[in-house]
C-alpha cells in the first residue's frame, strides 16, 4: 500500500515516515503542501493519503476538497495529521473528507489505528 504523505515540514514528514516503517508500511510519497500533494496524486498510483493541516500554497483541507472532488480520487482513504485540535477545526476536516483525524505528537499505535480503521471503515 503506497501512503502519500503530505506536510510543509520535512522533519514532520520524516517522523511520519519513520512511524510508518515500523508499523509495517514502508511504501511512501512525500508532498510538501496541498498543490504538490494534488501533483503526485496525477503521476503516481497512491492508495491512502496522511495530511498535515497547515501548509503554504494549498492547506490540508482545500487539499482534501480537491482529492473528493476529482473522480480519480474521491476514494481514498485519508487521514489528518495536525496540531488543530480544536472541535470545530475536527468537524471542519470531517466535513472536507477525511477518514481519519490525529492530533500531533502522536504514538505509532495511534497511526496503526486510524489506518486500520480508515481502510475497514
Ligand atoms: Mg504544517
Amino acid at each position: 500500500m503506497r501512503i502519500l504523505v503530505v506536510d510543509d515540514s520535512s522533519t514532520m514528514r520524516r517522523i511520519i515516515i519513520n512511524t510508518l516503517n515500523k508499523i509495517g508500511y514502508s511504501d511512501y510519497a512525500e508532498a510538501s503542501n496541498g498543490r504538490e500533494g494534488v501533483e503526485k496524486l496525477a503521476s503516481d498510483a497512491i492508495d491512502m493519503i496522511i495530511t498535515d493541516w497547515n501548509m503554504p500554497e494549498m492547506s490540508g483541507v482545500d487539499f482534501i476538497r480537491a482529492v473528493r472532488a476529482n473522480d480519480q480520487t474521491k476514494h481514498l482513504p485519508v487521514i489528518m495529521v495536525t496540531t488543530n485540535a480544536a472541535q470545530e477545526d475536527i468537524v471542519q476536516a470531517l466535513d472536507a473528507g477525511v477518514n481519519n483525524y490525529v492530533v500531533k505528537p502522536f504514538t505509532p499505535d495511534t497511526i496503526r489505528e486510524r489506518i486500520q480503521a480508515a481502510i475497514h471503515g
